[in-house]
């Protein structure tokens, strides 16, 4: 299937100069959502996954369908004040600034297998930050899948030695 037929390029948002994939139009067509699914849960198999775990928000709409497909957990990485019992965080830095990610201290168990998933590798610094959260919890970082790449952005370089899939690249 040519999945890029599903995802809708959006000019200059959020922003002047972005050009913004917008992926709920792979979401609201099922054959392309389950198609989307399926190439990851093959991935995650052939990695051994053994937990996913997804940055908000659009990391829980393409990482979930993979956990449940798998029978295997999901773990979600937030915004502080989100998530109500004790977290870690990692702060990763933005164009301009910085931005900070969450997760529960419980929600990884030691020496688990886990995979990130996500709908976009841009710069990397979401990745990044994930599995600096997931590695502080004693998680072994099998792969990060993600539905697009941005090749530009070189995402990939920032989180060299990691096994990286994903389905498009623009
Ligand atoms: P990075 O941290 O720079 O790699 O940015 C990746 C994060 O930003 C992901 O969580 C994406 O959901 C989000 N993101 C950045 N650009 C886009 C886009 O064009 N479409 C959808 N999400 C995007």
């Amino acid at each position: 299937m040519d999945l890029k037929k599903y995802v809708t390029v959006v000019e200059n948002w959020p922003k002047e100069g972005i050009s913004f994939k917008d992926i709920t139009t792979i979401m609201d067509n099922g054959p392309a959502y389950k198609y989307a699914t399926d190439q990851i849960v093959d991935y995650a198999k052939k990695m051994g996954a053994e937990l996913i775990v997804g940055p908000e928000a659009r990391g829980f709409i393409t990482g979930c369908p993979v956990a449940y497909a798998l029978e295997i957990g999901f773990a979600p990485v937030r915004k502080p004040g989100k998530l109500p019992r004790e977290v870690i965080s990692q702060e990763y830095d933005l164009e301009y600034g910085t931005n900070t990610l969450t997760m529960h201290s419980d929600a990884v168990k030691p020496g688990q297998k886990v995979l990130i998933v996500d709908d976009l590798l841009a710069t990397g610094g979401t990745v990044e930050a994930s599995i600096k959260l997931i590695e502080q919890l004693g998680g072994e970082v099998v792969g990060c899948a993600f539905l697009i790449e941005l090749t530009e952005l070189k995402g990939r370089e920032k989180i060299a030695g990691y096994d990286i899939f994903s389905l498009m690249e623009y």
